[in-house]
């Protein structure tokens, strides 16, 4: 492509309302345009790289003997709500984009495909003999991300692919797990990425396990917990570790103590002089459930530790029967607004202990008129510790489970780990922080949708059994961009050779000079021809301008026809390293090729 021709435009200066280095770069680069909020137009440049990713994913899913199809983005409101996920997914999470067509059915655009694909294989799948399969498409997917950012990094509609396997049973299921997580290892390799695959939270499906593929950036959202032998890595939210040792409490009698103006766990243990260690600290959060049920809930943990509110969430999801709902809606700390709507007298905030009344809560239909009392694994050994008095302005010490309070029956982990514990599988191993950047996630779903879709097969006895499911996604766009995310310097993008737009550019310094423009033609044509992805930047512009482009968009080597031409040599500069030299204009294309296409396959 020669760029004169190209719709190609760049910026000079950093886009206002990009935040990150790679939206910025990629906007000021004239990758990607910026349509409406989360909707971005990905440029000539960006497709290419778009589609040079997806054939990595296209080759390492096929290797697995997947096969690739294409499903529907529109799809019937009716399939949504068999599989129950109609409300949640429009109204309480809002995440799906709706429509109601001009015959007046309801349609949903996909933002994932479990209901249609699980559809097909209730209507095509009969048979063990027929099992394990798994699908896959590349494809747009749509979501109304409530904080569209970063570019392509959260999008309202970008590229994913997603693959659903169907399998017998479990041990085949793990099988398919065990490909795609090779299969995505290999992915992320041959892009040219540094990332770590990491344990991940499964939601409340449970299941029996989900793997995130990270690639390793400050910009990342997601927070991971690791450990240098290599042995840990978890997405923050799943992490479990050993929280320290508490400190032995110094209050062996038990009594209630005057302790003013100690609303907080500092001010308590100021006022006390002991250590958080010693406190169980009560936290109130309420929770609505999808049929309107509103549930109060009191956690208990060491005055020293968080909530990880998505453990939280996951144990509260699985006590949604016991309210006759499916899912939560909600879950937050109520403020005093929202307080207001359950008390029937004011909370003493701050001095809460275990075992605060339930005559707190209002008598309403929509309100269950117990707390929920979970307690962290944290506080069940603590002996002789401090702890609210019900009372606002006191406390109690010395307090011991079985004796001042109930032993307690809903022991769960909330906790929330953190960089310094110690790892369960080895205490002398701490736990170290990573940012991280989410581009792919695999997921054993197990019988979730076969089950409430009733897709069934016939097994080996003649029994009909619900397919074992797995799902398995990878943000194409995303990817893209994290590339760029971890590699570019002051001047623009570094892209891995892999996923450059193209392999080289040939520059012409001074287009009015015949003899500088007949070589890069020369050199143009027969890089091309060789199958170098070449462009040839022939524009009526400085060389400064130039040199700046081709650095900017980052196309790893830059061949200028130069000075040099007058010893039969180019410059040759490569962007990743800014290492230049001369070299003959006839072994260019040789050189070049040698160096590219190590590039790629010591990738491979
Ligand atoms: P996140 O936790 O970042 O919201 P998710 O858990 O909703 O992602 P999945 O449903 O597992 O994501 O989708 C598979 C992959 O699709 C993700 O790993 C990510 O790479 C990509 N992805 C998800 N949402 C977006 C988005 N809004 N924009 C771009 N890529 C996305
Ligand atoms: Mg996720």
């Amino acid at each position: 492509m020669r760029l004169s021709q190209m719709l190609f435009v760049t910026l000079r200066d950093d886009p206002a309302d990009a935040e990150i280095p790679s939206h910025k770069l990629l906007l000021r680069a004239g990758y990607i345009r910026r349509i409406g909020s989360g909707i971005y137009a990905y440029l000539p440049l960006m497709w290419r790289v778009l589609q040079k990713v997806s054939q990595i994913v296209r080759e390492e899913m096929n290797a697995t003997g997947a096969q690739e199809c294409l499903l529907p983005q529109l799809q019937p409101a009716d399939l949504w709500k068999e599989s129950g996920r109609w409300d949640t997914y429009t109204k309480a999470e809002g995440i799906m984009f709706s429509l109601i067509d001009r015959r007046e059915q309801q349609l949903g655009l996909g933002p994932t495909h479990e209901e249609v694909i699980t559809a097909i294989a209730r209507d095509m799948i009969r048979s063990y003999r027929q099992l394990p399969q798994t699908l896959y498409q590349i494809q747009t997917k749509f979501r109304d991300e409530i904080r569209p950012r970063f570019g392509l990094m959260r999008g309202r509609e970008f590229i994913m692919k997603d693959a659903y396997s169907f399998n017998a049973d479990e041990a085949s299921l793990k099988k398919t797990y065990q490909d795609m997580y090779q299969a995505y290892s290999n992915i992320l390799r041959r892009s040219g990425l540094a990332f770590r695959a990491v344990d991940a939270d499964s939601g409340a499906i449970g299941g029996s396990g989900s793997t995130e593929f990270m690639v390793l950036a400050e910009a990342g959202e997601d927070e991971v917990l690791y450990t240098e032998d290599g042995k840990y890595a978890a997405n923050v939210e799943k992490a479990v570790s050993l929280p320290v040792n508490a400190e032995p409490s110094r209050f062996t009698t038990y009594e209630k103590r005057d302790t003013p103006k100690s609303e907080t766990i500092e001010k308590v243990c100021q006022f006390l002089n002991c250590s958080p260690t010693q406190v169980v600290k009560n936290v109130l959060y309420q929770t609505v459930y999808d049929n309107g049920m509103t549930v109060l809930v009191l956690v208990s943990i060491r005055g020293d530790q968080e909530v990880n509110e998505v453990k939280l969430q996951n144990e509260l999801t699985k006590l949604a029967s016991n309210y006759g709902a499916k899912t939560i809606i909600s879950l937050n700390v109520p403020n005093a607004e929202a307080q207001q709507t359950w008390t029937t007298k004011s909370l003493p905030l701050g001095y809460i202990a275990p075992d605060i009344a339930d005559e707190y809560i209002t008598n309403s239909k929509q309100i269950n008129p117990q707390f929920v009392r979970l307690v962290d694994q944290t506080v069940v050994d603590l002996k002789n510790f401090v702890t609210g008095a019900n009372e606002t302005g006191y406390h109690v010490v010395g307090a011991n489970w079985s004796e001042q309070f109930q032993v307690p029956d809903n022991v769960v982990d909330i906790r929330k780990a953190r960089p310094g514990d110690r790892a369960i599988h080895n205490p002398e191993q701490t736990l170290q922080t990573a940012r991280g950047i989410e581009v792919g996630h695999i997921f054993q779903l197990g019988t979730k949708y076969s089950q409430v879709l009733g897709a069934t097969y016939t097994n080996e006895q003649g029994e009909e059994e619900p397919l074992v499911m797995g799902c398995y996604g990878v943000g194409v766009s995303r990817l893209a961009q994290s590339a760029v995310e971890q590699s570019y310097d002051k001047d623009g993008i570094i892209w891995p050779v892999v996923i450059a737009p193209y392999h080289a550019i040939v520059t012409i310094p001074n287009i009015n000079d015949a003899q500088q423009v007949e070589i890069a033609q020369k050199l143009y044509t027969e890089l091309n021809q060789a199958g170098i992805e070449t462009l040839l930047d022939d524009r009526d512009e400085r060389a400064g301008v130039k040199f700046k482009d081709a650095d900017l968009i980052g196309i790893p080597y830059r061949i200028v026809t130069g000075r040099a031409i007058a010893n039969g040599k180019v410059e040759v500069v490569e962007r990743a390293t800014r290492k230049s030299q001369e070299i003959a204009i006839d072994e260019v294309t040789t050189t070049l090729k040698q160096s590219i296409t190590a590039a790629i396959e010591g990738k491979n």
